[in-house]
């Protein structure tokens, strides 16, 4: 491959890609393309800490070493314009990039409201670390901050900023907190822990208008007309998938660069990784596009393997975590469409996991604090092990004894 590998998009996809290229012994051109004017850095934190606290500095993805000992071409500040169908790149600005190889990790970009004030000074969402720096420095002078959204994102900067002594107000359109992310016992668990923090939630409302002084905005007006002062607004209703690059060259789109089970686009030549790509899930049997780093990676580590002529599917078990407050949430599986559960831990103490079932089969499990029934849950799900509801109620124990069962029995399994 003379051209070699191109890879756009420098977040966690993009860079996990050009890491396991070289990790499959792949040794040929390795360019890794992003526009953003920074060593590529983890997003997480940035809504978990980094705005709250003015020494935080951004944590890099990989050392600079990484790049120059791994001949990672990185060139950021780079934006690419189009595919043309010569299999070559054209950068904004000018100039072309030829490859054998395309990746793309573009990711996506938060959902923009079509409000009145929406364009006033003080109205942000958070996705990069140039977002998040511009929170952090607006945040310190705001008394009032109001956040559109009731979902992950929205919900850790609740946390954030009302921990670091801002009045909080969050405005949620459905009735609930986090969508149909997680069991309504988890939502209604995190309502009370952030109310308890003294954060303020109006679900069931929307904002009809922003209202500014001096170009800067100063106040939500919500749907019942109630007066939300606020110095900054952050909008955080969800992301759209960038496939603008991808739609524009031909390539199939469907809620996401469409992509098989081995990340090829119907371009086969382009693969898409991470926020961008959307794919029939191996585990659920549905079409899904997920935002999770866990995703990014497993994704990107399997493109790899496509480029270097490894045939496996996708098959990498979903996991994600969120941190609001004092609640580690974390998630594995994919628990839409469960018919029953059982509670292991105790809401009352922030300890609790709910393991969700369709029929006889665990589907996912959601946890508060208890890190060690996600990991066990990950071992077991990855393992294609679904204990039966009486083995989960019996306690972690129990499950461990279990999954140890099965495990040993695999081999008689397999050969059977
Ligand atoms: P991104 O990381 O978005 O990277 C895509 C990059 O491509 C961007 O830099 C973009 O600017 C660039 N790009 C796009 N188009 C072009 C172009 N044409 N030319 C050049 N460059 C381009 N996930 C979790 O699992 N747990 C968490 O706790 C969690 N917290 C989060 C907190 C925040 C504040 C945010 C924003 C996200 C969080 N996520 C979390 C989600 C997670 O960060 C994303 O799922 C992950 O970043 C997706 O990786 P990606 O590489 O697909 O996209």
């Amino acid at each position: 491959m003379k051209n070699g590998v191109v890879i756009v998009g420098a977040g966690h996809a993009g860079v996990q890609a050009a890491a396991s290229l070289r990790e499959e012994g792949y040794d040929g051109p390795v360019i890794l393309i992003g526009d953003e004017n920074e060593p590529p850095y983890h997003k997480p934190p940035l809504s978990k800490t980094f705005i709250k606290d003015a020494d935080a500095k951004p944590q890099p993805l990989r050392g600079e070493a990484f790049y120059s000992g791994n001949a990672i071409d990185y060139r950021p500040g780079v934006w690419i314009d189009r595919i043309d169908g010569e299999l070559r790149l054209g950068v904004s600005g000018g100039g072309t990039i030829a490859f054998d190889r395309l990746v793309l990790a573009t990711g996506s970009r938060p959902r923009l409201l079509k409000l009145d004030g929406a364009e006033l000074a003080g109205v942000m969402s958070l996705r990069s670390l140039a977002d998040a720096r511009l929170i952090r420095e607006l945040s310190a002078q705001s008394e009032e901050v109001v956040i559109l959204g009731g979902g992950f994102i929205g919900l850790e900067i609740a946390a954030t900023l009302r921990a670091a002594g801002r009045g909080v107000t969050v405005v949620e359109a459905l009735d609930r907190l986090l969508g149909r992310a997680v069991a309504p016992a988890i939502a209604a668990h995190v309502r009370q822990r952030l109310e308890a923090m003294g954060v303020r939630l109006l679900t069931g409302t929307t904002v009809a208008r922003l209202e500014g002084e001096g170009g800067r905005v100063s106040a939500a007006i919500t749907s019942s007309g109630e007066r939300l002062p606020a110095q900054l607004v952050i909008i955080g209703i969800g992301v759209v998938p960038n496939v603008e690059l991808a739609e524009a060259a031909g390539i199939a789109i469907a809620n996401g660069i469409r992509v098989d089970q081995h990340m090829q686009s119907s371009i086969p030549e382009i693969l898409a990784v991470g926020d961008a790509a959307s794919y029939r899930h191996w585990f659920t049997g549905g079409d899904v596009r997920l935002e999770s780093v866990q995703n990014a990676t497993d994704q990107a580590r399997l493109a790899a393997r496509t480029i270097v002529g490894h045939a496996e599917p996708f098959a990498a078990v979903p996991w994600f975590w969120s941190d609001i407050g004092d609640m580690k949430l974390q998630m594995v599986g994919l628990t839409q469409g469960g018919d029953s559960h059982v509670v292991l831990g105790e809401p009352a103490e922030n300890r609790f996991s709910i393991y969700h079932y369709a029929g006889n089969r665990l589907l996912g499990i959601e946890s508060v604090n208890r890190p060690a029934d996600h990991m066990l849950g990950r071992k077991m799900l990855g393992a294609g092990f679904s204990p039966a509801p009486h083995t989960v109620a019996a306690g972690p124990d129990a499950l461990k004894a279990a999954l140890a069962a099965f495990s040993q029995d695999e081999p008689a399994r397999a050969s059977a």
